[in-house]
């Protein structure tokens, strides 16, 4: 009788549970925000970034509260914009990154891993972060990749290395319309479910924080909120296209250099989209065409 009412309770569980981890960035700038993500489930994780003034006081209030901290640090973005200090480029030698990322280390105690603010220019080039996963790999840092580029080489440099890699999935708030916030936390959570799990970045912004406090407490019953490093050994497929390993700075000038890239517009990912692209095998989804159609539904160009 016991039994009969035990199965019938497993059996009237969720069979797939999606999960889902959410994480803020650009901690260490704005306390009065950041105390109201950290006054939200101990699963919400932050990303503190190291030379902002209150990035050691953040991370450890955060790692105090029970939550993940990671080191958000910044990557060269394509388009030319205002810099934070220690900005990792693709051009800098072994030891200026591996200087850079102990020193943020240092500067965001209890830090797990690392996610990129920008850093389409930094996270696109392989001989960069071939360099990068070396570093985080003396650190024993997981790499959330935030996918600010559709060809992120992150998953392909960290290839042979020890260094785990997962993707954004959902950015909560490129606008910082509530109701946009609400729509693309349901598709987080609709990914979650469909695909397994899902990660979603969201700043600490008042109308990001709003709808958060309003959605976190409805999530519903198929839903497990998880910190990223729960994630870690959830399958991943790697999209990139390989980039050469070398710049050839003895090459001739290159006539095409200073080009700008397209970089289109990307309209809103269908949830069908990842499950679509995750299904195909290996051999088509190494076409031009599919590789074309995927950089269409990919963040590219997006700032973190
Ligand atoms: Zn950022």
């Amino acid at each position: 009788m016991v039994l009969s009412v035990v199965s019938a309770l497993a059996l009237a569980a969720p069979v797939y549970a999606g999960k889902l981890a959410i994480v803020i960035d650009d901690f260490g700038y704005r306390p009065h925000y950041e105390n109201q993500v950290l006054a939200m489930p101990s699963a919400i994780s932050v990303a503190v970034l190291p030379n902002a003034p209150h990035a050691r006081e953040m991370a450890t209030k955060a790692h105090n509260t029970g939550h993940q901290v990671l080191i958000h640090l910044p990557m060269a973005p394509l388009s030319k914009q205002p810099l934070e200090k220690d900005t990792l480029r693709p051009d800098m030698s072994s030891d200026e990154i591996e200087r850079i990322i102990r020193d943020a280390y240092n500067k965001v105690p209890y830090a797990v891993g690392l996610n990129n603010h920008m850093g389409s220019a930094m996270t696109s080039s392989l001989y960069g972060m071939l360099k990068v996963m070396q570093a985080l790999e003396r650190y024993n840092l997981y790499f959330l990749d935030s996918m600010t580029i559709g060809n992120s080489q992150a998953m392909r440099a960290a290839q042979g290395t020890g260094v785990k890699v997962i993707k954004r999935k959902v950015f909560l708030d490129d606008t910082q319309n509530e109701a946009d916030i609400r729509m693309q936390f349901n598709r987080a959570v609709q990914l979650a479910r469909r695909n397994g799990s899902a990660i979603a970045i969201g700043h600490p912004h008042p109308s990001t924080v709003r709808v958060l406090q309003q959605m976190l407490p409805t999530l519903p019953a198929d839903i497990t909120l998880v910190r990223p490093s729960d994630l870690l050994n959830e399958p991943q497929v790697d999209t990139s296209t390989p980039n050469s390993a070398q710049p050839a700075p003895t090459a001739p000038r290159n006539p095409f250099r200073g080009v700008k890239r397209c970089v289109p517009k990307q309209p809103l990912e269908p949830v069908y989209a990842t499950r679509f692209f995750s299904v195909i095998g290996d051999s088509i989804s190494n076409s031009t065409l599919v590789k074309y159609v995927q950089q269409q539904w990919q963040g590219w160009g997006k700032k973190v």
